[in-house]
């Protein structure tokens, strides 16, 4: 091996360990975060709800059934948690079996 291919191997080595220390740190810092209010605002023009069996399909802009935050390309954090980030609402949780009007299917 290189000099110069030894000095990047042990960079990024160095880059993906410090990537796994800090890594608890932001799952511990996201569940920290207060969970989104339903009356606030911005989730209450995105029809923003902590419960998405209480929406009729039928009044979805997309009606299909079984949408749910979980199952959002949106949704953030890790599978099986119960409140999580979601990209349209930064610095808040959202339930994972919320729901709002800007639910999209994952790819
Ligand atoms: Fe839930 Fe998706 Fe709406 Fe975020 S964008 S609140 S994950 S349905």
């Amino acid at each position: 091996m290189s000099k110069i291919a030894r000095r990047q191997f042990l960079k990024l080595s160095a880059a993906a360990a410090a990537g796994c220390v800090i890594r608890p740190g932001a799952e511990a810092m996201a569940q920290d975060m207060p969970h989104l209010d339903e009356s606030d605002p911005v989730a209450a023009s995105m029809k923003y709800t902590d419960d998405a069996s209480s929406v009729d399909p039928a009044s979805r802009a997309n009606p299909a059934e079984n949408q749910i935050c979980a199952n959002c390309a949106l949704i953030q954090g890790a599978d099986g948690d119960a409140w999580r980030p979601c990209q349209i609402f930064p610095g808040k949780l959202v339930n994972a079996n919320g729901w709002c009007a800007v639910w999209a299917p994952k790819p």
